[in-house]
């Protein structure tokens, strides 16, 4: 099959072997696969990952034991928990110490023809939810988590730093969950978008930190973003960090002590949420695609999706 590889180098592979089957999963064929921070950030050394990559898809069921789902279109969470160990039996799946993770940790990912994951893993998705929208129920889920994490009303006034992929998703998440959200970008098109969703939004440069926001969401996916968000968090106030960054710099870490400030890492979330949110269209996901582009174009796409600005790159099989 067609595959999208990462083996110190990225790659397109035109004759990978097709996955190979483990007990109870499901092959899925792949329809189109979006690019996501995480893969660029995989061949920059994140997590390590060699192999297929990529884990924002949708296809349909070819094989699986479970017959109900041969023929439906799906999409799928991207943790394969073992069931077993402590962190399963007390309902923490998701942080399982033995899990393989779709495309980012021993798990041949979905930029391929077709992919295998647990039934358990597969959402069916509603005839409202076609292929583009699908790509982003896994992104949306993450920005869904926060949802979880935090309690939040109309009277948490909440940053997100950050007008890249998650970054909006985020901010129109948190907009739905009625909090009054304000975007910091350096993106033009994106403060227009903010304006088209009724999303606050100022420029990087237009901002004056003063310590006075109850959450701050890091969605920058650089270092700087966190030192940023220590100025603009309120004492006792939140900083949720959503990105996953491989470089590591050196940080004084005092006002988070001094400022009483609480960290919040954040990942996977609830895809039915998220499949719910795009079959109402309570979240533009569609003003977020870049561009489409053949899965055998995936070098040229990936280096498309890191350059500055750039929105949804989706692969197509
Ligand atoms: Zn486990």
């Amino acid at each position: 099959m067609k595959a999208l590889v990462f083996d110190d180098a990225l790659r397109f592979d035109p004759r990978r072997p097709e996955p190979a089957a483990a007990d109870g999963d499901t092959l899925i064929r792949v329809h189109q696969a979006g690019v996501c921070s995480t893969d660029l950030e995989i061949t920059r050394g994140y997590m390590s990952y060699r192999g297929i990559l990529g884990h924002e898809f949708v296809g349909t069921v070819v094989d699986s034991p479970d017959a109900a789902l041969v023929g439906q279109r799906v999409c799928g969470e991207i943790n394969c928990p073992c069931g077993r160990c402590d962190l399963c039996r007390s309902g923490l799946s998701n942080h399982c110490r033995e899990r393989t993770v779709l495309g980012i940790l021993n798990h041949d990912g979905a930029f391929a023809d077709h992919v295998r994951l647990p039934a358990t893993n597969l959402h069916v998705l509603p005839a409202g939810v076609d292929d583009d929208r699908a790509v982003f129920v896994e992104p949306l889920a993450a920005a869904f988590q926060i949802t979880r994490q935090l309690r939040l009303d109309s009277k948490t006034w909440v940053t997100v730093l950050g007008d890249g992929r998650l970054g909006l998703l985020v901010a129109q998440v948190l907009r739905n969950a009625g909090c009054p959200v304000r975007m910091i970008g350096k993106h033009a098109e994106k403060m227009a978008l903010c304006e088209k969703w009724q999303i606050r939004s100022r420029g990087l440069n237009d901002i004056a930190p003063r310590h006075d926001q109850d959450v701050v969401v890091d969605c920058t996916g650089s270092a700087a973003g966190f030192e940023l968000a220590m100025r603009l968090v309120r004492p006792r106030g939140t900083i949720v960090l959503k990105s996953t960054v491989a470089q590591g710099i050196p940080l004084n870490l005092a006002p988070l002590v001094i400022d009483e400030v609480t960290v919040l890492g954040s990942r996977c979330g609830p895809f039915g949420e998220a499949i719910r949110a795009l079959a109402d269209d309570a979240v533009d996901v569609l003003s977020l695609v870049h561009k489409r582009m053949k899965l055998e174009q995936g070098v040229e796409a990936m280096e498309l999706a890191g350059r500055p600005g750039v929105m949804k790159v989706i692969l197509t099989m």
